[in-house]
């Protein structure tokens, strides 16, 4: 009878996570090998298998024992928690085999199963820290010099991976973790979010957040992984989170953001998706994911930081910060030297769009978005936060001759610019009866007509069904509009359900303060189009 080598990774420890050919294999085996407390945890799935079972020290006798009854015919299932192949027994399996000279074709055969290891099983009950690059290391100096393991630790930290830090203490070996610590701290921050998971998925499974600085006031042990975020990782209702890139975006009016999945999707958020190649129309060669992977590494700056002695240093982490600008509520010529400055600020990674708005629309890659903002300030430009904001746009005023109601539009401006909305809304306002600017298809329209206001709302200025607001009043007063205009925005931004746009709410709720919506539009039915309306 041919013997056989089955190294079987059983997962965490409950049953539901071994898989089905762990199972299998465990259950045509002659002969289960591991250690102690493991063949216990897979005490139920035993038929009549003869078991050894020793303690944890004893790998590498295992190990023997496992080949020696292979060779002698046996089937034999070789138990390792986790992954047999992560600290596991799989590598122990084939040193001995190697040191007998064993071959695939001519030795016994050998199966490994793989099974989960704790840095997945952890993670899943942590949240989602191992979102981005991870590694693990194991503090145990047993089989390796401790001298290397601090070099590992230290590029680890040093690289911003997500670590996990397997065998972190046992009762003998306390120091490990603390120096851990010491070294983690000199390169991230006391708060970076730390996960300690002990038995995970086991009877006494125990999770607790907590953070670099602290973390070593909770009880760590044997059977605890500790998972340590990298710089983006944030803690949210108890939950360790990494997000999958590291560009953040920055608007005006919101602290970080990261990105929102339809960015994230983008290829050059995944560097890892090694499968990617590009082609670049500059240099017309092709570049691979791991060219963008490096650029990102480069833009940490690494290379030149040297590890600081024992206090913290922040990184400086690029993000793409993303307004918009113009020159002014009325004005809408730019001098040269603002352009200069766009120039400069934006650079020549960035980027500056012109938007179907009218507006200058900016991705600048920098560590540093309130120096951006100071010379864009400086520079004489009106700045706006991009998204989901109110827009002001009003028109030339015929450059200036019709003056009058410049200081309502540079009110509007100034108190409702920017505010975040359910959905992107633009604010229409022309100086004359002409609204030659378009005033009456916006959102919501403004057109300043023998010394009064007059007001549309719910234009709908794109797609298919595109079609002016309504003229709600006529003649509001100007010491009134401000007011008004307020009040329907407040109502809107309360009311109004996220990505509602402001016509669609109008014709929802039929009345905003006090305007009534009429259903004057002519059913026609518009097919709909290929790209979504
Ligand atoms: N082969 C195993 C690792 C063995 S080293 C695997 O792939 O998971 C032993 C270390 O693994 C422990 O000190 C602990 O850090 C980690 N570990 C294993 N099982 C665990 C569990 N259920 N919960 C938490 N950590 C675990």
């Amino acid at each position: 009878m041919a013997g056989k080598l089955l190294v079987i990774g059983f997962g965490p420890g409950s049953f539901e996570h071994i898989t089905d050919r762990a199972r299998e294999a465990i259950g045509e085996s002659d002969m289960v090998i591991g250690y102690k407390t493991y063949v216990e945890l897979i005490e139920g799935l035993l038929t009549n298998q003869q078991i050894i079972s020793t303690g944890m020290t004893e790998e590498v006798g295992r190990a023997q024992e496992a080949v020696k009854q292979a060779e002698l015919g046996k089937k034999v299932a070789v138990i390792s928690s986790g992954d047999a192949g992560v600290y596991g027994m799989v590598g122990l399996v084939y040193e001995v085999l190697v040191e007998k000279k064993w071959s695939r074709e001519t030795g016994v055969e050998v199966e490994i199963i793989p099974g989960i290891s704790a840095i997945n099983s952890c993670a899943s009950l942590l949240g989602a820290p191992v979102m981005h690059d991870a590694c693990t290391i194991s503090l145990s100096d047993h089989l390796t010099p401790w001298t290397l393991i601090e070099k590992r630790i230290e590029a680890a930290a040093q690289a911003d991976f997500v670590i996990a830090l397997y065998n972190p203490k046992s009762g003998r070996r306390t120091r490990q973790i603390a120096e851990a610590q010491r070294i983690l701290l000199n390169h991230r921050s006391p708060d970076t979010p730390v996960g300690l998971v002990k038995s995970a998925y086991r009877d006494r499974q125990h999770v607790v957040m907590t953070n670099l600085k602290d973390m070593l006031e909770y009880d760590i042990g044997m059977l605890t992984t500790v998972m340590i975020g990298n710089s983006s990782t944030f803690m949210y209702d108890g939950l360790m989170i990494t997000p999958r890139g590291y560009q953040r975006k920055y608007t005006l009016n919101t602290t970080e953001q990261v990105l929102k999945p339809h960015q994230r999707l983008k290829k050059e958020s995944e560097p890892w998706a090694l499968e990617q190649e590009e082609f670049n129309p500059e240099s017309e060669i092709m570049f691979s994911s791991r060219d963008v992977a490096e650029q990102a590494l480069d833009a940490f700056g690494y290379e030149t930081k040297e590890p600081s002695n024992h206090s913290f240093v922040q990184q400086p982490l690029e993000t793409i910060f993303e307004l918009a600008v113009s020159p002014g509520v009325a004005k809408k010529t730019f001098t040269p030297k603002q352009l200069l400055t766009l120039a400069e600020v934006v650079g020549e990674a960035g980027r500056i769009e012109y938007t179907t708005d009218h507006q200058i629309k900016l991705e600048i890659h920098t560590s540093n978005p309130e120096q951006a903002t100071e010379r864009l300030t400086a520079a004489g430009f009106i700045l706006s936060p991009v998204g989901d904001v109110l827009t002001l746009k009003a028109c030339d005023f015929c450059e200036g001759e019709k003056k009058d109601s410049i200081p309502y539009a540079d009110t509007l401006q100034e108190i409702l610019g920017g505010l975040e909305l359910p959905k992107e809304l633009k604010v229409g306002f022309n100086g004359c009866g002409m609204a030659c600017f378009g005033a009456v298809n916006e959102d919501i329209g403004i057109v300043f007509r023998k010394g009064k206001f007059d007001l549309f709302l719910g234009g709908k200025t794109v797609g298919r069904s595109a079609h002016p607001g309504q003229p709600v009043a006529e003649g509001i007063e100007p010491d009134q509009l401000i007011q008004v205009v307020e009040n329907i925005i407040q109502e809107y931004k309360e009311k109004g359900h996220p990505n509602e746009r402001f016509y669609k709410y109008f014709k929802r709720v039929k009345n905003i303060q006090g305007f009534q919506y009429r259903d004057v539009s002519p059913k026609i039915e518009v097919e709909p189009a290929p790209c979504g309306d």
